[in-house]
C-alpha cells in the first residue's frame, strides 16, 4: 500500500505507522523522516511530535 509521509509528503511504500499520542489517529512517515527524525503534524488534531 502506497502512503503519504506526513512529514515530507512524499509517496512511499517504505514507511512507518504510528499513532497521534494525542488523538490516536495513525501517522504515517517514510523510511528517511523516520531516520532524520523529522518532526510529523497530524492531521486531524494538529499536535507536532518527533
Ligand atoms: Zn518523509
Ligand atoms: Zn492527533
Amino acid at each position: 500500500m502506497i502512503r503519504e509521509c506526513d512529514s515530507c509528503g512524499m509517496r512511499t511504500t517504505d514507511y512507518t505507522e504510528l499513532k497521534c499520542p494525542k488523538c490516536g489517529n495513525p501517522i504515517y512517515r517514510c523510511s528517511s523522516c523516520k531516520s532524520n527524525v523529522v518532526n510529523y503534524v497530524c492531521k486531524k488534531c494538529g499536535f507536532e511530535g518527533p
